[in-house]
């Protein structure tokens, strides 16, 4: 257990390390049990340090220290000290040489950071700050050096012996034993250190560059897992190539490895040239991954590869700018996903997600911004705000600067900064640069926390003809920022005319478009348009979504009715369709009765968009979802949330009832569509077969039922049987249980194809839930010690089962605090993401808010790790 008290580090305090390291050499002696470990590395004292005879700190959790020594001697008498950080060395001269012998216990370590076990193999995960336990060592992003790495071990146990960049010698010893070296010559932050040893089957493949060089691509699985790879690799072959493509960057190793791994915290790790990965973002075969989990696995693969240069190559100087890498590579991989799978639909599903999960987070106690300037855990800041929402920033100074401005000045970047640990000031004011623009207003989009409100207006002057659009915007405060001052947003709008055509006009006078960046810079702004070809029936607001805030614009249902109708922008078109859905749901939790003549439009434009023949079943079937209820959730200051799911659910069958027979006619047939084919076509026929079963059953149309068992029955994909699955999931029909104990009896014996079988019976609103959440927890298949399972029951459960997890009694409540206590003792990262959903307690009813709020409160009286202290004290802070 680390110290209970979080100390907080500022920004504002940062420092230049003391010393410079010149090179490092680890040598491994590796076993389970225990590893011993010899650092030896050359430091020098940096020039850019601000106390000239600072000591050197050497970062130490966890770790036993064996021996030291300072230029071959013991260091001198009150020389060496040793604290709660590690290790600090005193009065060294301008250059020295350590040598350092430590012992680390990889069996014994069930928090993942650092080097551990995971199915007989190790391996390591450093980032953030997982080194220093592994060894006494400068551990912060800015310190740099090359890596020559020994690793031993016994031959028949671990056959294969891996670390970063390429293997320059590897031989036999006595007693069995074994030794490979590597080479990164790459100068590397320690967080992008790993190394593997293990008993593992080797997929290989090459890539030749843009530059004709020949890459061996290996992917290191369990011996069982080998037919599960062919997707994985083709991903990763897709990703440099569009990376050359799009960016204009190339791979620079010999060797790119990817490793999978049962037990891991995070989805994957970007370590140089070895690649480590959550086993459920590597394999797939159509038998047991979904078109979802496809998509996921191409999308993460791309988006670590795309880290060897937004990230590797390029580092950050601190972890206040993890954005900086972050953000930039999710943009990055969220491009890729665009242009080479999803298309349009990409976009909303992104923007899904960032409503569904960092809103409410920006909303909530655990705001920050994407920059923050202080933590006590840095583990907790591996956020939704500093992903997502870093890289709408990222899309948002694109559309500011434009394209091939922006491509140009990340060419700049990545050149200047190159071997560097930089600052996402650093980023910015390379855009600002290139373009010659001015962006200092922009960079409080990365200071301040905070979803921005745009309020919009129109107006029209019949005798002139001009058309005037009103702008407005307000950051409600958050936790320590009570003031915000305005950012600039770029709304991207069109207007339709009444045929559903884009009208055509000037802007202030400038040249005829039909399509402008309306730049909002200023708590208020107006934008004049004149000869306007038409008279607009509807404006498309902030198309493409265009920047991440929440726009209020007073649309009238039948001007919405028309841009679902016609929009030509994917987004808007969703859009659309999405407000008429909140304020129908809004109507019925404020005033306590369904708008009849709202709901009758809304059902009216779905109809007719399920009749239209040019719409795209992958848009269709997205359109037609109404929003989650997480989602539902912000459009009030605290809602019961169980009657909050009922009411979505119950608007949802009202809406979609009448229509059963057209859901039905618009249902592409089972036999065409389960090909397993990887296409954007095939996906999305598949979606919306799946979505169409599904909304009839949840309006009660009986005849959907038997297609459900029949289309699971006859399913040759992880897709279709999964899309019958969860059809009927929350449905009290016997049906449900009979395909849910079938589906077990199959896959039992793999975890992550059972592991949708956890979620699905976590997930379930039927009722019996607690006896459920049991069962599964004690379920052979299930273990505390591996986070995918954890999660794969829990998340569910708290994220989708309201009826369960909010029971009005706070049984769901004690449980989870109950999980929580106990899994903060093996692994605290996974315990303090696991609490989350108690720290919104301000969000609900003020019955079950003052429940969740006195479980938060008994575990913070009970000794917890750092991790979880953090999360909680902001949770229980004032607001
Ligand atoms: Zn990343």
């Amino acid at each position: 257990m680390r110290d209970a008290n979080p100390q907080p580090v500022y920004l504002s305090e940062y420092q230049p390390p003391a010393f410079e390291v010149e090179n490092l050499e680890l040598d491994f002696d590796l076993a389970a049990a225990t590893t011993e470990v010899t650092t030896r590395m050359a430091v020098r004292r940096n020039p850019q340090a601000a106390e000239p005879g600072a000591p050197l700190r050497l970062y130490g959790d966890g770790v036993e220290l064996v021996s030291l020594t300072v230029d071959g001697a013991e260091p001198g008498e009150g020389m060496l000290e040793e604290d709660a950080d590690g290790l600090l060395l005193h009065g060294l001269p301008e250059a020295a040489r350590l040598e350092i012998v430590s012992r680390c216990h990889p069996e014994q370590n069930t928090a993942l950071e650092g080097l551990y076990a995971s199915s007989g193999n190790l391996c390591t995960q450093c980032e953030p700050e997982g080194f220093r336990r592994i060894t006494f060592f400068p551990d912060r992003p800015d310190v740099l050096t090359t890596y020559r790495v020994r690793l031993e071990a016994d031959r028949a146990q671990y056959p294969v012996l891996l670390a970063n960049g390429n293997r320059v010698e590897a031989g036999e010893l006595d007693g069995g034993r074994h030794y490979a070296v590597w080479e990164d010559p790459f100068p590397k932050p320690s967080y992008l250190f790993a190394l593997v040893a293990g008993d593992l089957a080797c997929q290989r493949d090459t890539f030749t560059t843009m530059s004709g060089r020949e890459v061996a691509l290996e992917l290191y699985v369990e011996a069982h897992n080998a037919d599960r790879c062919d997707h994985a690799l083709a991903s990763l072959k897709r990703a440099m190539r569009y990376d050359e493509e799009a960016f204009g960057r190339e791979y620079d190793l010999d060797v790119y490895m990817i490793v999978a791994v049962d037990d891991f915290n995070m989805g994957a790790m970007e370590n140089k040239g070895l690649n480590l990965f959550n086993a459920k973002f590597v394999l797939a075969s159509p038998d047991t991954a979904t078109d979802d989990d496809f998509v996921a696995i191409e999308s993460v693969i791309a988006h670590e590869y795309f880290h060897n240069w937004s990230g590797n190559r390029v580092t950050c100087r601190d972890w206040f700018q993890l954005s900086l890498k972050e953000g930039l590579t999710v943009f990055r991989d969220q491009e890729f996903t665009t242009d080479c799978t999803l298309f349009g639909v990409k976009r909303i599903d992104d923007v899904s997600l960032l409503r569904a999960h960092q809103f409410p987070e920006d909303a909530g106690p655990l705001a920050h911004p994407v920059r923050p300037d202080h933590y006590a855990e840095i583990n907790n800041f591996y956020t939704l705000t500093v992903y997502e929402k870093g890289a709408e920033l990222i899309r948002m100074l694109r559309t500011l600067i434009g394209g091939e401005t922006f491509r140009r000045g990340l060419d700049v970047y990545f050149e200047r900064f190159d071997g560097q640990a930089v600052t996402t000031d650093d980023f910015v004011a390379v855009m600002a640069e290139v373009s010659g623009r001015d962006l200092t207003a922009f960079k409080r989009w990365y200071t301040q926390a905070g979803t921005p409100h745009v309020t919009a207006a129109t107006a029209q002057d019949g005798s002139t003809g001009e058309f005037r659009i009103s702008l407005g915007q307000y950051t409600p405060p958050t936790p320590g920022q009570e003031h915000k001052e305005p950012v600039v947003i770029p709304v991207r709008v069109a207007m339709l005319d009444a045929d559903g055509r884009r009208i055509r006009g000037r802007l202030e006078g400038g040249p005829e478009q039909d399509e402008w960046v309306l730049e909002l810079d200023r708590s208020e702004r107006s934008f004049h348009f004149d000869e306007l070809s038409a008279t607009p029936q509807a404006v498309s607001w902030l198309r493409g979504f265009s920047a991440p805030v929440i726009l209020e614009a007073n649309q009238s249902a039948t001007t919405l009715a028309h841009l679902l109708a016609h929009d030509d922008d994917a987004f808007s078109r969703w859009e659309a369709a999405q407000t008429l859905m909140r304020r129908a749901i809004r109507a019925r939790i404020e005033d306590d009765a369904a708008d009849p003549v709202l709901e009758a439009e809304i059902q009216h434009a779905l109809a007719a968009l399920l009749e239209d023949p040019a719409i795209e079943p992958v848009l269709l079937a997205t359109i037609l979802q109404l929003p989650p209820p997480r989602e539902l959730a912000e459009l009030f200051d605290c809602v019961d949330p169980v009657r909050l799911r009922a009411e979505r659910d119950a608007l949802e069958a009202r809406l979609y009832a009448p229509l059963a027979d057209r859901l039905r006619d618009r249902q592409p047939k089972l036999d065409d569509i389960d090909n397993g084919a990887f296409t954007a076509d095939a996906m999305g026929q598949r979606r919306l077969r799946n979505r169409l079963l599904a909304l009839r059953v949840a309006a009660g149309d009986e005849s959907a039922v038997p297609e459900v068992l029949e289309q699971y029955r006859k399913a040759r994909s992880q897709t279709m049987r999964m899309g019958a699955l969860n059809a009927i999931n929350d449905l009290n029909h016997e049906a449900r249980g009979l395909l849910l104990a079938d589906f077990e009896r199959r896959y039992h014996d793999d975890p992550l194809v059972l592991d949708k079988y956890f979620g699905l019976q976590a997930a379930s609103q039927v009722p019996g839930g607690f006896d459920r959440l049991e069962y599964l927890l004690q379920h052979p298949g299930f273990r505390w010690s591996n986070p995918n399972r954890v999660r794969a029951v829990l998340g569910p459960f708290m994220a989708r089962n309201e009826r369960h997890f909010h029971q009005a009694d706070g049984e769901g409540y004690h449980r989870i605090a109950g999980f929580v206590e106990k899994l903060d003792r093996m692994n605290p990262q996974t315990a303090a993401r696991l609490v989350q959903p108690l720290t919104r307690w301000r969000k609900v009813d003020p019955a079950r808010g003052e429940q969740m709020r006195a479980e938060l409160e008994r575990l913070a009286a009970l000794e917890i790790s750092r991790d979880l202290r953090d999360v909680i004290e902001r949770a229980l802070a004032d607001a």
